[in-house]
């Protein structure tokens, strides 16, 4: 269970990272290399096209606002100048003097002029003089002649002085000016002004009606001016913000247009259409034309603006991909320039020593840095090859001596071996009576010293008991020497096999035996005297003389506080046996 979503993010990372490292460690370093720089460029790339783009588009859209101002503020001139000329035509000619006579009495005249007017300026579709009680007396064409136009607005405002009426549909005219039901419905700006008869008094209404058309056509002109960007549109909107010229889009929020229209200058306006670029200008009237408060708006979308912006940015994009393309493709070849004498460097080296004769590799050349590696590698191996021989060199030597030193060794061995054995057998040869294998006196009294030295310690005796067989000369003499040497030879044996193994037995000369017992007290030690007396005297000597009988006498001698040494011990058992032998012979004599 994870402690927390920490622990498991940090986990994750981990295990990324290492897959990361796994993944790194399988790419090549040429592939690394094109990688990374592919990726730079590429970077490179993006930031410029974004950066690039993006300062262009700044520039574009302020050209834009520049070019939309002018052309608004031109059209907005061109509109004041052309309703301003209308205006003081109007003027002129009702308010000449020498005019003033026809318009009350001379109707053909007037008509005439008014003719004239309208030939010279063919955007004026009618112009008629109406009578103060609304009848229209004369006009172009003879058109409404005899109609009243006492309701209209231009006869009501034009009685009262020179007056000016913004864009309406024709109404009385419309019947006579359509000429057919699709054409669309005729469109008016009135100029009206009163007419005084030469006598002062009012003589009616000399009314123009400029077909709106003219404004549209110099609207249209204005567009199709060269350099005008596709797409730009120019509005000419009313005071209250109708659209009087220009498109009449329902989806667009002419609200937006009628909320800046009180101010001028340009501006990124957004929309349900998108966003455009808006610039307007107020007309302001010219002279004593006081304007009709019209403002034109010029305005272009904004992607259409941003259009060379973006296809810049995408140009550099394709033009840097390209390069960035060329530059990984050349940090390839580059890093393989870096990479190949590298792999080739490391497969020779790796072929060292797998065969016996491959010690060196080549000199690798590819860049200084790579002469310089494969030289002081080159170098490396000279010296571990040096290292190497001398190691061997004195691996050698150390084995000669080694063998040197076990031969030599061999040799003291054999020579030890033989001397201990030479050794053994003259301290067995030292310590050995030859005739019956039993201890000599020598040995005997070297053991009996110890011996007594030990027990004297623990506070225990010693016992020496001293053997000598009766008569012996007799048997040297009767059955001679050599017979007698058996008879000392089968005593001998008599008396050790009586012993334990820590007991002592030795001949002492001649036909005399010696024998020191531990650990025992002065019964045991008659009772083993007198049985091996009794042993003694058993012996049977078939293949000497049948009738042979050998005895012994014993004398015996504890260790006694007084005793000096072992001499005196046997001093006093040597008594005993003279006893023994004063006594009769084969007996045991006790020493006091
Ligand atoms: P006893 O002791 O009973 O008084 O009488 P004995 O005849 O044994 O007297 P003695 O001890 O004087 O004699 C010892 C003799 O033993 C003298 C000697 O010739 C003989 N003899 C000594 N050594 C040897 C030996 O190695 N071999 C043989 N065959 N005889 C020896
Ligand atoms: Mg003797
Ligand atoms: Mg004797």
């Amino acid at each position: 269970m994870l402690k927390s979503s920490s622990d498991f993010y940090m986990q994750a990372i981990k295990r990324l990272t290492k897959r990361l490292r796994g993944f790194h460690n399988r790419l090549s370093l040429r592939v690394q290399t094109a990688l990374f720089t592919a990726a730079l460029c590429f970077a490179a790339v993006m930031l410029a096209a974004a950066w690039s783009a993006n300062v262009a588009r700044q520039v574009a859209i302020e050209g834009s606002e520049r070019e939309l101002v002018q052309l608004a503020q031109s059209l907005a001139g061109r509109l004041d100048q052309h309703m301003f000329e209308r205006y003081r035509e109007v003027r002129n000619i009702v308010g000449l003097q020498p005019l003033r006579r026809i318009w009350a009495s001379r109707p053909e005249e007037a008509r005439s002029v008014l003719q004239e007017l309208q030939k010279t300026v063919p955007d004026y579709a009618w112009i008629g003089l109406a009578a103060p009680d609304g009848l229209v007396k004369v006009a172009t064409g003879g058109l409404l002649e005899g109609v009243s136009v006492a309701e209209r607005p231009w006869f009501i405002d034009g009685l009262a002085g020179i007056t000016v009426k913004d864009v309406h549909d024709a109404k009385l005219l419309d019947a006579y000016l359509r000429t057919s039901p699709d054409e669309a419905p005729f469109r008016f700006v009135d100029v009206a002004m009163p007419v005084q008869a030469p006598n002062g008094q009012r003589a009616g209404v000399v009314g123009a009606h400029l077909s709106w058309r003219w404004a549209q056509d110099l609207q249209a002109s204005f567009l199709n001016r060269a350099g005008v960007a596709d797409g730009t549109e120019l509005l000419v909107l009313s005071r209250d913000g109708s659209v009087l010229i220009g498109p009449d889009d329902e989806e667009r929020d002419q609200g937006v247009l009628v909320d800046l229209a009180s101010g001028q200058g340009a501006t990124v306006v957004e929309d349900a259409t998108g966003s455009m670029i808006v610039a307007l200008a107020p007309t302001v009237g010219e002279g004593e034309y006081p304007g009709l408060g019209w403002v034109v708006a010029a305005q272009r979308p904004r992607a259409v603006v941003e259009a060379p912006a973006d296809a810049l940015g995408r140009r550099i994009i394709l033009v840097g991909s390209a390069i960035a393309m060329a530059a990984a493709l050349l940090a390839f070849i580059l890093a393989g320039r870096v990479t190949g004498p590298l792999t080739k460097l490391s497969h020779n080296l790796d072929l060292v020593g797998r065969t016996p004769e491959l010690t060196m590799i080549e000199r690798q050349d590819g860049s200084s840095e790579i002469v310089q590696l494969s030289s002081t590698i080159r170098s490396l191996l000279r010296r571990i090859g040096t290292a190497e021989a001398q190691r061997e060199a004195a691996h050698v030597e150390v084995e000669d001596l080694r063998r040197e030193v076990l031969a030599r060794e061999q040799a003291v061995d054999e020579v030890a071996r033989r001397l201990g054995g030479d050794l053994e057998t003259m301290r067995v040869l030292a310590e050995t009576d030859p005739l019956t294998g039993l201890l000599n006196r020598r040995a005997f009294l070297a053991a009996a010293d110890k011996a007594v030295a030990e027990q004297r310690a623990d506070d225990g005796m010693v016992a020496i008991l001293l053997f000598d067989i009766d008569h012996f000369k007799r048997v040297n003499d009767t059955l001679g020497h050599p017979a007698g040497d058996e008879v000392i030879r089968r005593v001998g044996t008599a008396l050790q096999s009586n012993m334990r193994s820590r007991d002592k037995v030795a001949r002492f000369g001649g036909e005399e035996f010696v024998v020191m017992l531990v650990e025992i007290g002065p019964h045991e030690t008659e009772a083993l005297a007198n049985r091996i007396r009794g042993d003694v005297a058993e012996i049977g000597f078939d293949a000497i003389a049948p009738q042979l009988a050998v005895t012994v006498s014993v004398g015996v001698a504890l260790t006694i506080a007084a005793d000096r040494d072992i001499e005196d011990t046997i001093q006093r058992a040597d008594q005993a046996l003279y006893e023994a032998k004063a006594g009769g012979r084969n007996q045991v004599a006790m020493a006091a």
